[in-house]
């Protein structure tokens, strides 16, 4: 048996061993083709099924409306920071976006580049330890979009619930949270995601858009950086990263056999339970970045009181087999990120080990 760590790493992340398993069968020859996935044209019958069942997986799993558009891109999120002021931002209108953190900074910053912007409501006070109330938000009339970040993966805070903004589309950057629990679509003009955490390994970035609002990008922007490019040749104008495709179509295929996205959530609250009960229970040896309200159920942020004791933690774990428990180098601290693919068994011994810690050092 393959020895697996206990994988908390924050993105790129654990994936379920059955689909590493099921992409080694396939890897020399995929589907009797005589060549692995990578080896084949992307115009290749095989290939555009597997491009188009990725689709519809994805939408059956987060019951997409069938006004919505979902691309497979390049670029990670970090490119939709850009591409979404590009095509969604004109002249005379305003990007407002929420600040919650490292990520809703990085976008706006992209944005600014741009346009014009606004912060609708901002948690910077509380060194984004917390979501802003959600009434406070405040969308400026001449708002293109409000943009926010579901789940702040540095902070380790997310939204519990999402602002309703009426005729302004709403923008979430679901990188370290999409498919963890079932959102309402219809309730966002586009959702967006980098790959590499809930939904399979880096290279491929999901983009779901509401039709609408993909109908008339300005003509000076680059064609691979319109949105309308994507959307006219089903994913397909360029190369796309076919093997990251595949491994997403496989992820998703997992998740439909755990029982869906309503059962991952549930599954998903077990495993951080795990892990917070430890953290609420240690009597203050741990302590809880985030505010218990708006905490992350995918990225777990704590500390110790001492930074010697977090380094000894860090490498304490490391020989127990324990792997990315290190906090962001910008916050410092701990951090477990637990996405969906990360097993109760890992959550389960990381409490235990943390117990064990907190005893020998407490
Ligand atoms: N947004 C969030 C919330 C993220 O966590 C990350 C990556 N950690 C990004 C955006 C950037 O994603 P990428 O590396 O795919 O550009």
């Amino acid at each position: 048996m393959t020895k697996r760590a206990y994988n908390f790493n924050a993105g790129p992340a654990a994936l379920p061993l059955e689909v590493l398993q099921q992409a080694q069968e396939q890897f020399v020859d995929y589907a009797g083709a005589g060549m692995s996935i990578m080896e084949m044209s992307h115009r290749s019958a095989l290939y555009e099924q597997v491009n188009d069942e990725t689709q519809s997986l994805l939408r059956e799993l987060y019951q997409i409306p069938s006004n919505y558009k979902v691309l497979f891109l390049q670029g990670g999120a970090s490119t939709q920071f850009a591409m979404i002021p590009m095509n969604l931002l004109p002249a005379g209108k305003v990007g407002a976006y929420v600040m919650t953190g490292s990520w809703a900074d990085k976008a706006l910053k992209e944005a600014k580049l741009i346009g014009e912007t606004a912060i609708a409501a901002s948690s910077e006070a509380f060194k984004f330890n917390r979501i802003p109330d959600l009434s406070t938000i405040e969308i400026p009339d001449q708002a293109a979009y409000l943009h926010v970040t579901s789940n702040e993966t540095i902070e380790g805070t997310q939204f519990k619930s999402f602002p309703v903004t009426g005729d302004v589309p709403l923008i979430g950057d679901m990188s370290s949270d999409i498919l963890s629990r079932p959102v309402d679509v219809s309730q966002f003009g586009m959702i967006y995601a980098g790959a590499q955490k809930n939904l399979g390994p880096s290279g491929v970035t999901i983009v779901i858009v509401r039709e609408d609002l993909v109908q008339e990008s300005p003509k000076t922007i680059p064609t691979m950086l319109r949105y309308d490019t994507h959307v006219k040749n089903n994913s397909l104008y360029n190369t796309p990263p076919s093997f990251s495709v595949y491994l997403v179509n496989l992820m998703l295929k997992w998740v439909q056999g755990k029982g869906g996205v309503a059962a991952i959530e549930q599954y998903n609250r077990d495993k951080t339970q795990l892990i917070y009960q430890t953290i609420d229970q240690s009597g203050g040896f741990y302590k809880g970045f985030a505010e218990t309200a708006d905490r992350s159920t995918m990225n777990i942020t704590f500390r110790i009181h001492t930074e010697e004791l977090e380094k000894q933690f860090v490498k304490e774990s490391e020989q127990q087999g324990f792997v990315g428990l290190k906090g962001h180098r910008s916050v410092g601290g701990l951090r477990a990120s637990t996405y969906n693919a990360v097993p109760l068994e890992s959550c389960k011994a990381l409490a235990d080990f943390m117990a064990d810690f907190q005893r020998r050092n407490g």
